[in-house]
């Protein structure tokens, strides 16, 4: 297999880790992305190595447009042109709609939705250039159903689907692909931290009866990234357990 350069962003824990460790055992290089957590950005990097990959920690808010392109140009000087970006940074600040700040509906959208515009716009020439090139977004089961305390977040989550609509036909011409996973629950800090009675009605909720596991993310973002799903374009794929919110 021949070996690709991807970013993951947001790779310094959870789904973002698992997916830049699969990467890595494809023997990818990998430019792992973080905002503030570099001893977990440098966990992430020595698995990717220890599976087989080349890793190269490129720390970046993604919300600030100048500093995604120092990124772009670390990532260009280490491993030259970019044939995969994984938009996975992302955060919550669930509050009550009526209670909720202007700065926590910002805060928000601009992780999600700022940051995969600077991402994408900064890598999109690589992207357009590579034989397989792969855009790849991580939405949520929430951008669908909504969820009570979330407004926030879901209007994030559902953005990522118009934009990957989108890109995928703006991309389509040079032969490129851009997709979306919506997972449902998964076991990272963001669910971990949630009260032991929210996580029991979770699983209650969820036919197959538990939360998944960034590795399951992680297998699918694995497919989209690869020759084999070079007919799927502008899709949505729902890993979520068969939750219907
Ligand atoms: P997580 O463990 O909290 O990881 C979030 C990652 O995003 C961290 O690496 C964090 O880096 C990074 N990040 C946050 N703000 C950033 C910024 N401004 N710039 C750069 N990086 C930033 O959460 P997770 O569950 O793995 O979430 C990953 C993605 O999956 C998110 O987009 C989330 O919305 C989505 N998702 C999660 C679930 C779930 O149930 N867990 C379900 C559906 C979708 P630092 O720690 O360095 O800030």
């Amino acid at each position: 297999m021949t070996a690709k350069t991807c970013v993951v962003t947001g790779s310094s824990s959870g789904i973002g880790r698992a997916i830049a460790e699969r990467f890595g055992e494809e023997g990818h290089n990998v430019a792992v992305n973080y905002r503030s957590s570099r001893e977990g950005a440098e966990r992430t990097a020595a698995a990717v190595e220890a599976a087989g990959g080349s890793a190269l920690i490129a720390q970046a808010d993604v919300t600030d447009i100048e500093a995604v392109q120092r990124m772009g140009e670390k990532v260009h000087r280490e491993f030259g042109s970019v044939d995969v970006l994984v938009n996975n940074a992302g955060i919550n600040q669930d509050v009550k709609f009526t209670e909720m700040t202007h700065e926590e509906w910002d805060t928000v959208l601009d992780v999600h939705l700022d940051g995969a515009f600077h991402a994408t716009q900064t890598f999109y020439d690589d992207l357009a250039a590579s034989e397989e090139g792969r855009l790849i977004n991580i939405s949520s089961i929430i951008g669908k159903g909504g969820n009570f305390g979330q407004a926030n977040y879901a209007t994030a989550k559902a953005g990522m689907f118009g934009f990957t609509r989108t890109l995928a036909l703006e991309l389509a011409p040079k032969g490129s692909t851009a997709n979306c996973v919506a997972p449902g629950f998964i076991a990272t800090r963001m669910v971990e931290d949630l009260p032991e009675h929210i996580k029991d009605q979770i699983r209650e909720d969820t036919p197959l009866g538990r939360l998944g596991t960034p590795e399951e993310i992680a297998e699918i973002v694995a497919f989209l990234a690869s020759d084999r799903s070079s007919f799927i374009t502008g899709e949505v794929i729902d890993a979520n357990g068969g939750k219907d919110l």
